[in-house]
């Protein structure tokens, strides 16, 4: 599509949450529309405000895969433009130069490799179109971040998730990479989006039975006790909550990689309910009929392994026990776009944070949907795309 034909969409970067969030979405969204844009007052509330590293690396990226004409885009800068052109698909290198979040890149320019070379293809071209529009993506950075999806995140929560819209994506963790240093490589490989006909409106509305609870803890170049102290810590808090231990497993692992670095992570998995099961046309899958969130801390120098444990543990608590909704303040956020693009649905959410309002908010300007947020009770809130 040629990007000339659209009007630029101006887009203040301060609206709503007004973080990295805007700039990134702002991105994908004009490529996948092919409307140009130009974004000005770039994070204009935050202590440092404008383009950082990362961001900068997301526009760098976007221009990359689109060829798209940039101007305004540095270090610090509050404004740019951006003219998009068609999408290829390809395989791609990206390295951010500082331990900057290599998921955040990834999101940016994911959707959009997922719809590359795009057209109408009739069923007997499904296999030729994969063969042709696949991406590979490797990207240089920080993989466990604060304030960001870690590669664990991103491979237990996001990936299944999209996978339940058809999106297929596989995310490998090459190395881990930690703030300062970084040094993470991350690589994906993204197969072109299809919609097939059939395919079950999505709907992820009702939670079934607590199915498991697998406790992860990893360090990079630091002392291995510190997972079995974060482990254990974890585990007796939940046992302090009444969690059914037979649900629960621990795994630990040494991490690769240069500099130093602790995470651990709880991958919570749900049974859906029968509503759910019932839109469901593949039962054959396990992940069809489950979900999983997942919950993620970052080892901090000054908070013990033991402290780390029982705040993760907080955080599973407060899933399982305040609400009934299925999917997380994180995920929701980062399930509005792909959702919107592969046609829309409804889903439960736990809260509905500002970033949530203010991605809704963009999607709007750019795809002909409404997003609507309603409480169902003090505990959930519906969330509907229609397209
Ligand atoms: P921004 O603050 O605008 O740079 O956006 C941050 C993004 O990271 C949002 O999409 C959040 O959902 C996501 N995020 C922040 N913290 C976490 C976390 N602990 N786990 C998963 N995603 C997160």
């Amino acid at each position: 599509m040629p990007a000339s034909t659209h009007k630029t969409l101006k887009i203040d970067g301060s609206t709503g949450e007004g973080g990295g969030q805007i700039v990134r979405s702002a991105l994908t969204l004009s490529m996948l529309t092919g409307t140009p844009i130009q974004v000005r007052r770039i994070r204009a509330g935050r202590a440092k405000s404008g383009l950082m590293r990362q961001h900068l690396m997301c526009v760098q990226a976007a221009q990359t895969i689109c060829n798209a004409e940039v101007s305004g885009a540095a270090l610090g800068s509050d404004a740019f433009s951006f003219t998009p052109q068609a999408v290829r698909a390809g395989d791609y290198h990206f390295d951010i130069g500082s331990a900057g979040s290599t998921s955040l890149v990834l999101q940016t320019i994911l959707p959009a490799l997922l719809f590359a070379d795009s057209r109408v293809v009739d069923s007997q071209d499904v296999e030729n179109k994969k063969s042709d529009a696949s991406s590979t993506v490797t990207i240089i950075g920080g993989t466990h971040n604060p304030l960001a999806p870690t590669t664990d995140f991103l491979q237990h929560a996001f990936v299944p998730l999209l996978a339940k819209l058809g999106m297929q994506v596989e995310i490998e963790c090459v190395q881990a990479g930690f703030a300062p240093i970084g040094g993470g490589v991350i690589k994906a490989r993204i197969t072109p989006f299809l919609r097939r006909a059939g395919m079950p409106r999505f709907e992820l509305t009702e939670r079934g039975a607590l199915q498991s609870i697998v406790l992860c803890a990893s360090v990079l170049n630091l002392d291995y006790s510190i997972c079995t102290r974060e482990l254990t810590s974890i585990k007796a808090s939940l046992l302090e909550a009444d969690i059914d231990e037979a649900l629960m497993s621990t795994q630990s692992k040494r991490l690769d990689g240069i500099g130093e670095g602790n995470t651990c992570f709880a991958i919570v998995t749900h049974q859906l309910g029968d509503k759910n099961e019932a839109k469901a046309t593949a039962k054959t899958s396990t992940k069809t009929n489950t979900h999983q969130e997942v919950f993620s801390l970052l080892g901090e120098k000054r908070s013990s392994a033991e402290n780390i444990g029982k705040r993760l543990a907080g955080h599973i608590r407060r899933y399982l026990y305040d609400t009934d909704a299925l999917i997380d303040e994180y995920l929701t956020d980062q399930l509005l776009l792909p959702l919107a693009l592969a046609g829309g649905g409804t889903f439960t959410a736990r809260m509905i944070s500002e970033h949530s309002k203010t991605q809704a908010w963009l999607i709007e300007q750019f795809l002909p949907v409404a997003i609507t947020f309603d409480a169902i009770d003090d505990e959930q809130i519906l969330v509907r795309i229609t397209c």
